[in-house]
Protein backbone atom coordinates (compact mmCIF):
# COMPACT_ATOMS: atom_id res chain seq x y z
CA UNK A 1 0.00 0.00 0.00
CA UNK A 2 0.80 3.79 -0.57
CA UNK A 3 2.46 5.94 1.85
CA UNK A 4 -0.68 7.75 3.52
CA UNK A 5 -1.63 11.42 1.98
CA UNK A 6 -0.43 14.18 4.25
CA UNK A 7 -3.52 15.57 5.71
CA UNK A 8 -4.71 18.63 3.94
CA UNK A 9 -7.31 20.94 5.18
CA UNK A 10 -10.58 20.12 5.28
CA UNK A 11 -12.92 22.18 2.62
CA UNK A 12 -16.26 22.95 4.51
CA UNK A 13 -17.99 23.67 1.82
CA UNK A 14 -17.71 19.92 0.31
CA UNK A 15 -18.05 18.42 3.57
CA UNK A 16 -21.49 20.96 3.76
CA UNK A 17 -22.53 18.95 0.15
CA UNK A 18 -20.99 15.47 1.26
CA UNK A 19 -21.37 14.58 4.30
CA UNK A 20 -23.79 17.09 6.31
CA UNK A 21 -26.73 16.34 3.26
CA UNK A 22 -26.85 12.98 3.45
CA UNK A 23 -26.97 13.00 6.93
CA UNK A 24 -30.32 15.34 6.72
CA UNK A 25 -30.95 12.74 4.23
CA UNK A 26 -31.24 9.60 6.52
CA UNK A 27 -32.84 11.34 9.39
CA UNK A 28 -35.55 13.13 6.82
CA UNK A 29 -36.52 11.02 4.21
CA UNK A 30 -37.79 8.07 6.25
CA UNK A 31 -39.48 10.40 9.34
CA UNK A 32 -41.21 12.60 6.19
CA UNK A 33 -42.65 8.85 4.86
CA UNK A 34 -43.62 7.59 8.19
CA UNK A 35 -45.92 11.17 8.63
CA UNK A 36 -47.15 11.67 5.20
CA UNK A 37 -45.80 8.86 2.92
CA UNK A 38 -44.98 10.65 -0.64
CA UNK A 39 -46.53 10.64 -3.65
CA UNK A 40 -46.42 8.75 -6.86
CA UNK A 41 -45.23 12.30 -8.67
CA UNK A 42 -42.47 12.50 -5.66
CA UNK A 43 -40.91 9.54 -6.92
CA UNK A 44 -41.35 10.38 -10.10
CA UNK A 45 -39.50 13.69 -10.08
CA UNK A 46 -36.53 11.59 -7.98
CA UNK A 47 -35.96 9.47 -11.44
CA UNK A 48 -36.34 12.52 -14.17
CA UNK A 49 -34.25 14.76 -12.49
CA UNK A 50 -31.75 12.04 -11.54
CA UNK A 51 -31.65 12.00 -15.25
CA UNK A 52 -31.16 15.59 -15.94
CA UNK A 53 -28.31 16.11 -13.59
CA UNK A 54 -26.64 13.12 -14.30
CA UNK A 55 -26.50 13.58 -18.10
CA UNK A 56 -25.93 17.64 -17.40
CA UNK A 57 -22.36 16.36 -16.42
CA UNK A 58 -22.00 13.32 -18.59
CA UNK A 59 -22.87 14.97 -22.23
CA UNK A 60 -21.93 18.23 -20.45
CA UNK A 61 -19.45 18.36 -18.24
CA UNK A 62 -17.55 15.76 -19.43
CA UNK A 63 -17.76 14.73 -22.55
CA UNK A 64 -18.66 18.64 -24.24
CA UNK A 65 -16.54 20.35 -21.88
CA UNK A 66 -13.47 18.37 -20.85
CA UNK A 67 -12.88 16.48 -23.57
CA UNK A 68 -14.62 18.54 -26.78
CA UNK A 69 -15.71 15.36 -28.22
CA UNK A 70 -18.81 17.45 -30.03
CA UNK A 71 -19.35 21.28 -30.40
CA UNK A 72 -22.37 22.02 -29.50
CA UNK A 73 -24.62 25.12 -30.15
CA UNK A 74 -25.48 28.27 -27.66
CA UNK A 75 -28.52 26.70 -26.51
CA UNK A 76 -27.71 23.33 -26.15
CA UNK A 77 -24.66 24.93 -24.31
CA UNK A 78 -26.94 26.80 -21.72
CA UNK A 79 -29.26 23.90 -21.35
CA UNK A 80 -25.67 21.35 -20.23
CA UNK A 81 -24.99 24.06 -18.37
CA UNK A 82 -28.22 24.27 -16.36
CA UNK A 83 -28.79 20.52 -15.86
CA UNK A 84 -25.34 20.31 -15.06
CA UNK A 85 -25.68 23.44 -12.60
CA UNK A 86 -28.38 21.22 -11.00
CA UNK A 87 -26.07 18.20 -10.07
CA UNK A 88 -24.09 20.78 -7.46
CA UNK A 89 -20.61 19.07 -8.52
CA UNK A 90 -18.31 22.54 -8.85
CA UNK A 91 -18.05 24.89 -12.05
CA UNK A 92 -17.51 23.65 -15.08
CA UNK A 93 -14.46 25.33 -15.54
CA UNK A 94 -13.09 23.07 -12.54
CA UNK A 95 -14.60 20.17 -12.71
CA UNK A 96 -12.97 20.05 -16.35
CA UNK A 97 -10.10 21.52 -15.69
CA UNK A 98 -9.43 18.85 -13.22
CA UNK A 99 -10.53 16.07 -14.95
CA UNK A 100 -8.13 16.16 -18.17
CA UNK A 101 -5.47 16.43 -15.60
CA UNK A 102 -7.00 13.53 -14.14
CA UNK A 103 -6.81 11.61 -17.84
CA UNK A 104 -2.99 13.35 -18.27
CA UNK A 105 -2.24 11.66 -15.28
CA UNK A 106 -4.26 8.48 -14.67
CA UNK A 107 -3.13 6.65 -11.77
CA UNK A 108 -0.47 8.67 -10.55
CA UNK A 109 -0.85 9.27 -6.43
CA UNK A 110 0.55 12.89 -6.71
CA UNK A 111 -0.74 14.30 -9.31
CA UNK A 112 -3.70 12.40 -10.89
CA UNK A 113 -6.50 14.59 -8.43
CA UNK A 114 -9.08 11.18 -7.40
CA UNK A 115 -5.96 8.79 -8.30
CA UNK A 116 -7.56 4.63 -7.67
CA UNK A 117 -3.86 4.32 -6.07
CA UNK A 118 -4.99 6.72 -3.24
CA UNK A 119 -7.76 3.83 -2.43
CA UNK A 120 -11.21 3.43 -2.71
CA UNK A 121 -12.56 6.15 -0.62
CA UNK A 122 -10.48 8.57 -1.80
CA UNK A 123 -10.74 8.38 -5.46
CA UNK A 124 -14.80 7.87 -4.26
CA UNK A 125 -15.13 11.21 -2.16
CA UNK A 126 -12.03 11.51 -0.18
CA UNK A 127 -10.11 13.81 -2.59
CA UNK A 128 -13.13 16.83 -2.68
CA UNK A 129 -13.35 16.56 1.55
CA UNK A 130 -10.10 18.11 2.11
CA UNK A 131 -7.96 20.86 -0.31
CA UNK A 132 -5.58 18.45 -1.51
CA UNK A 133 -2.64 19.77 -4.01
CA UNK A 134 -3.32 17.64 -6.61
CA UNK A 135 -6.99 18.91 -6.98
CA UNK A 136 -6.28 22.32 -6.78
CA UNK A 137 -7.48 24.69 -9.56
CA UNK A 138 -5.17 25.58 -11.98
CA UNK A 139 -6.21 26.31 -15.87
CA UNK A 140 -3.37 26.29 -17.35
CA UNK A 141 -4.84 23.44 -19.17
CA UNK A 142 -8.04 24.41 -20.10
CA UNK A 143 -7.36 28.15 -22.48
CA UNK A 144 -10.44 27.16 -24.51
CA UNK A 145 -12.54 27.00 -21.47
CA UNK A 146 -11.38 30.46 -20.16
CA UNK A 147 -12.60 31.51 -23.79
CA UNK A 148 -16.05 30.15 -23.18
CA UNK A 149 -18.71 32.51 -22.59
CA UNK A 150 -21.05 29.90 -21.46
CA UNK A 151 -18.38 28.28 -18.85
CA UNK A 152 -17.48 31.50 -17.67
CA UNK A 153 -20.29 32.79 -16.47
CA UNK A 154 -21.53 29.97 -14.76
CA UNK A 155 -17.71 29.79 -12.75
CA UNK A 156 -18.71 33.64 -11.46
CA UNK A 157 -21.71 33.26 -10.57
CA UNK A 158 -21.78 29.31 -9.15
CA UNK A 159 -23.36 29.36 -6.13
CA UNK A 160 -26.64 31.83 -6.96
CA UNK A 161 -26.93 29.48 -10.31
CA UNK A 162 -27.06 26.33 -7.95
CA UNK A 163 -29.59 28.00 -5.53
CA UNK A 164 -31.68 29.58 -8.61
CA UNK A 165 -31.77 26.44 -10.57
CA UNK A 166 -32.80 24.43 -7.31
CA UNK A 167 -35.61 26.89 -6.46
CA UNK A 168 -37.07 27.24 -10.04
CA UNK A 169 -37.06 23.26 -10.63
CA UNK A 170 -37.82 22.08 -7.27
CA UNK A 171 -41.20 24.51 -7.03
CA UNK A 172 -41.99 24.43 -10.90
CA UNK A 173 -42.04 20.45 -10.15
CA UNK A 174 -43.54 20.36 -6.69
CA UNK A 175 -46.03 22.37 -7.92
CA UNK A 176 -46.92 20.72 -11.01
CA UNK A 177 -47.25 17.39 -8.91
CA UNK A 178 -48.84 19.25 -6.24
CA UNK A 179 -46.38 17.61 -3.77
CA UNK A 180 -43.90 19.98 -2.87
CA UNK A 181 -42.12 18.55 0.24
CA UNK A 182 -41.99 14.94 -1.16
CA UNK A 183 -40.00 16.51 -4.78
CA UNK A 184 -37.89 18.59 -2.33
CA UNK A 185 -37.13 15.65 -0.30
CA UNK A 186 -36.66 13.04 -3.48
CA UNK A 187 -35.97 14.84 -6.47
CA UNK A 188 -34.03 17.74 -4.67
CA UNK A 189 -32.30 15.80 -1.73
CA UNK A 190 -31.91 12.08 -2.51
CA UNK A 191 -31.46 12.75 -6.15
CA UNK A 192 -29.14 15.33 -5.40
CA UNK A 193 -27.23 12.71 -3.03
CA UNK A 194 -27.52 9.42 -5.78
CA UNK A 195 -26.42 11.82 -8.63
CA UNK A 196 -23.52 12.65 -6.75
CA UNK A 197 -21.99 9.03 -5.94
CA UNK A 198 -23.18 7.95 -9.34
CA UNK A 199 -20.08 10.48 -11.02
CA UNK A 200 -17.62 9.63 -8.04
CA UNK A 201 -18.56 5.62 -8.83
CA UNK A 202 -16.65 6.43 -12.33
CA UNK A 203 -13.81 7.67 -10.53
CA UNK A 204 -13.21 4.76 -8.19
CA UNK A 205 -15.71 2.03 -9.08
CA UNK A 206 -14.73 1.93 -12.97
CA UNK A 207 -10.67 1.92 -11.91
CA UNK A 208 -11.46 -1.48 -9.66
CA UNK A 209 -14.08 -3.14 -11.16
CA UNK A 210 -15.43 -4.56 -14.53
CA UNK A 211 -12.84 -5.61 -17.76
CA UNK A 212 -9.71 -4.12 -19.59
CA UNK A 213 -10.45 -4.73 -23.24
CA UNK A 214 -8.54 -1.81 -24.93
CA UNK A 215 -5.47 -1.26 -22.78
CA UNK A 216 -3.94 -2.34 -19.52
CA UNK A 217 -1.79 0.46 -19.19
CA UNK A 218 -4.00 2.29 -16.94
CA UNK A 219 -6.72 0.69 -14.18
CA UNK A 220 -9.99 2.17 -16.03
CA UNK A 221 -12.58 -0.74 -16.84
CA UNK A 222 -15.47 -1.43 -18.71
CA UNK A 223 -18.17 -2.94 -16.47
CA UNK A 224 -21.90 -3.19 -17.65
CA UNK A 225 -23.47 -2.71 -14.66
CA UNK A 226 -21.90 0.67 -13.52
CA UNK A 227 -22.49 1.73 -17.01
CA UNK A 228 -26.18 0.96 -16.42
CA UNK A 229 -25.57 3.44 -12.99
CA UNK A 230 -23.81 6.11 -14.62
CA UNK A 231 -26.05 7.38 -18.05
CA UNK A 232 -23.20 5.25 -20.40
CA UNK A 233 -19.83 6.29 -18.59
CA UNK A 234 -19.10 2.55 -17.64
CA UNK A 235 -17.08 2.04 -20.80
CA UNK A 236 -14.38 3.68 -18.50
CA UNK A 237 -11.07 1.57 -20.22
CA UNK A 238 -12.08 2.53 -23.53
CA UNK A 239 -12.92 5.89 -22.67
CA UNK A 240 -9.12 6.21 -21.27
CA UNK A 241 -7.71 5.08 -24.13
CA UNK A 242 -10.20 7.17 -26.64
CA UNK A 243 -11.03 10.04 -24.88
CA UNK A 244 -12.27 12.27 -27.54
CA UNK A 245 -14.27 10.60 -28.49
CA UNK A 246 -18.17 11.14 -27.87
CA UNK A 247 -19.09 7.41 -27.64
CA UNK A 248 -17.82 5.59 -24.29
CA UNK A 249 -19.67 2.39 -25.32
CA UNK A 250 -18.43 2.18 -29.07
CA UNK A 251 -20.29 -0.82 -29.94
CA UNK A 252 -23.66 -0.11 -31.15
CA UNK A 253 -25.04 -2.61 -28.39
CA UNK A 254 -23.29 -1.33 -25.44
CA UNK A 255 -25.94 0.72 -22.79
CA UNK A 256 -24.23 4.78 -23.35
CA UNK A 257 -27.68 7.03 -22.92
CA UNK A 258 -25.35 9.86 -22.89
CA UNK A 259 -24.06 9.12 -26.48
CA UNK A 260 -27.54 8.69 -27.75
CA UNK A 261 -28.50 12.22 -26.27
CA UNK A 262 -25.52 13.36 -27.97
CA UNK A 263 -26.28 11.72 -31.32
CA UNK A 264 -30.28 12.97 -31.80
CA UNK A 265 -29.03 16.92 -30.49
CA UNK A 266 -26.56 16.35 -33.43
CA UNK A 267 -30.19 14.94 -35.46
CA UNK A 268 -32.20 18.45 -34.78
CA UNK A 269 -28.92 20.21 -35.01
CA UNK A 270 -27.88 21.53 -31.68
CA UNK A 271 -24.84 19.42 -31.76
CA UNK A 272 -22.28 18.70 -34.30
CA UNK A 273 -19.29 17.26 -35.09
CA UNK A 274 -19.32 14.09 -32.91
CA UNK A 275 -15.62 12.79 -32.76
CA UNK A 276 -15.61 9.14 -33.37
CA UNK A 277 -12.10 7.18 -33.43
CA UNK A 278 -11.70 5.26 -36.90
CA UNK A 279 -12.79 1.65 -35.94
CA UNK A 280 -9.51 0.32 -36.84
CA UNK A 281 -7.66 2.11 -34.37
CA UNK A 282 -10.10 0.49 -32.22
CA UNK A 283 -10.29 -2.69 -33.56
CA UNK A 284 -6.49 -2.63 -33.39
CA UNK A 285 -6.67 -2.08 -29.77
CA UNK A 286 -8.64 -4.46 -28.87
CA UNK A 287 -6.51 -6.97 -30.62
CA UNK A 288 -3.67 -6.05 -29.49
CA UNK A 289 -4.89 -6.51 -25.68
CA UNK A 290 -6.04 -10.49 -27.03
CA UNK A 291 -2.87 -11.17 -27.93
CA UNK A 292 -1.32 -9.92 -24.88
CA UNK A 293 -3.94 -11.83 -23.07
CA UNK A 294 -3.54 -15.03 -25.26
CA UNK A 295 0.21 -14.54 -24.26
CA UNK A 296 -0.52 -14.53 -20.19
CA UNK A 297 -3.05 -17.55 -20.71
CA UNK A 298 -0.17 -18.96 -22.87
CA UNK A 299 2.09 -18.34 -20.08
CA UNK A 300 0.71 -20.41 -17.81
CA UNK A 301 -0.37 -23.46 -20.07
CA UNK A 302 1.71 -23.53 -21.69
CA UNK A 303 4.34 -25.03 -20.36
CA UNK A 304 2.61 -28.17 -20.22
CA UNK A 305 4.19 -30.46 -23.36
CA UNK A 306 0.62 -31.29 -25.20
CA UNK A 307 0.04 -31.46 -28.86
CA UNK A 308 -2.87 -29.17 -28.72
CA UNK A 309 -1.56 -26.86 -26.66
CA UNK A 310 1.68 -26.83 -29.01
CA UNK A 311 -0.27 -26.69 -31.96
CA UNK A 312 -1.95 -23.37 -30.67
CA UNK A 313 0.77 -21.78 -29.69
CA UNK A 314 2.08 -22.50 -32.87
CA UNK A 315 -1.49 -20.46 -34.79
CA UNK A 316 -1.20 -17.81 -31.92
CA UNK A 317 2.85 -17.00 -33.17
CA UNK A 318 1.41 -17.49 -36.82
CA UNK A 319 -1.60 -15.13 -36.14
CA UNK A 320 0.41 -12.16 -34.55
CA UNK A 321 2.74 -12.52 -37.70
CA UNK A 322 0.18 -11.72 -39.68
CA UNK A 323 -1.43 -9.20 -37.47
CA UNK A 324 1.68 -7.20 -37.71
CA UNK A 325 1.99 -7.55 -40.93
CA UNK A 326 -1.86 -5.87 -41.32
CA UNK A 327 -0.19 -2.82 -39.10
CA UNK A 328 2.57 -2.66 -41.41
CA UNK A 329 0.00 -2.14 -44.63
CA UNK A 330 -1.88 -0.03 -42.69
CA UNK A 331 1.31 2.33 -41.95
CA UNK A 332 1.72 2.11 -45.47
CA UNK A 333 -1.98 3.34 -46.56
CA UNK A 334 -1.80 6.01 -44.07
CA UNK A 335 1.90 7.45 -45.28
CA UNK A 336 0.37 7.37 -48.96
CA UNK A 337 -2.60 8.96 -47.64
CA UNK A 338 -0.20 11.83 -46.23
CA UNK A 339 1.87 11.60 -49.59
CA UNK A 340 -1.12 12.48 -51.74
CA UNK A 341 -2.05 15.25 -48.98
CA UNK A 342 1.39 16.68 -49.81
CA UNK A 343 1.22 16.42 -53.85
CA UNK A 344 -2.08 18.69 -53.57
CA UNK A 345 -3.36 17.29 -56.77
CA UNK A 346 -6.80 17.35 -56.40
CA UNK A 347 -6.80 14.38 -59.15
CA UNK A 348 -4.42 11.95 -57.41
CA UNK A 349 -5.61 12.66 -54.06
CA UNK A 350 -9.27 11.79 -55.38
CA UNK A 351 -7.71 8.05 -56.54
CA UNK A 352 -5.65 7.43 -53.88
CA UNK A 353 -8.27 8.25 -52.01
CA UNK A 354 -10.44 5.96 -53.18
CA UNK A 355 -8.19 3.23 -53.89
CA UNK A 356 -7.48 3.65 -49.68
CA UNK A 357 -10.79 3.46 -49.09
CA UNK A 358 -10.78 -0.03 -50.60
CA UNK A 359 -7.73 -1.49 -49.21
CA UNK A 360 -8.57 -0.05 -45.89
CA UNK A 361 -11.69 -2.25 -45.94
CA UNK A 362 -9.62 -4.76 -46.43
CA UNK A 363 -7.02 -4.13 -44.00
CA UNK A 364 -10.14 -4.22 -41.72
CA UNK A 365 -11.82 -7.60 -42.61
CA UNK A 366 -8.62 -9.12 -42.27
CA UNK A 367 -8.41 -7.82 -38.06
CA UNK A 368 -12.16 -8.89 -38.29
CA UNK A 369 -10.91 -12.24 -39.26
CA UNK A 370 -7.51 -12.01 -37.05
CA UNK A 371 -9.68 -11.62 -33.84
CA UNK A 372 -12.46 -14.17 -35.00
CA UNK A 373 -9.46 -16.99 -34.98
CA UNK A 374 -8.24 -16.03 -31.85
CA UNK A 375 -11.19 -16.42 -29.98
CA UNK A 376 -11.90 -19.71 -31.13
CA UNK A 377 -8.34 -20.60 -30.40
CA UNK A 378 -8.42 -18.89 -27.18
CA UNK A 379 -12.20 -20.71 -26.08
CA UNK A 380 -10.33 -24.10 -26.95
CA UNK A 381 -7.43 -23.51 -24.92
CA UNK A 382 -9.39 -22.15 -21.88
CA UNK A 383 -11.89 -25.31 -22.44
CA UNK A 384 -8.61 -27.48 -22.25
CA UNK A 385 -6.15 -26.73 -20.07
CA UNK A 386 -3.92 -29.00 -19.29
CA UNK A 387 -3.33 -29.80 -15.49
CA UNK A 388 0.23 -31.11 -14.85
ZN1 LIG B 1 -10.91 7.71 -15.12
ZN1 LIG C 1 -12.98 11.58 -19.29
Amino acid sequence: MNAPLPKAPINWIAVFALVFLPIVAVIAIPLYAYHHDFSLGAWISLFVLLGMSSLGITAGYHRLWAHRAYEATLPLKIILMIMGTFAVQNSILFWASGHRTHHRHVDDVEKDPYSINNGFWYAHIGWMLRNYPAAEANYKNAPDLLNDKVVMFQDKYYIPLVIAVHAVILTTVGWAVGDMWGVVLLGGLLRLILSHHVTFFINSLCHMWGKRPYTDENTARDNFVLAIATWGEGYHNYHHIFQYDYRNGVKWWQYDPTKWLIWSCSKVGLAKNLRRIPSFNIKKAELAMRFKYAEQDLAVYGHNVNEDMATAKLRIAQEYEAFTQTLNDWAKLKEQEIQAKKASVAEKIHQIDSKLKVDFQLVEQRLVHHRDTLKILMRNIKKNPVSE
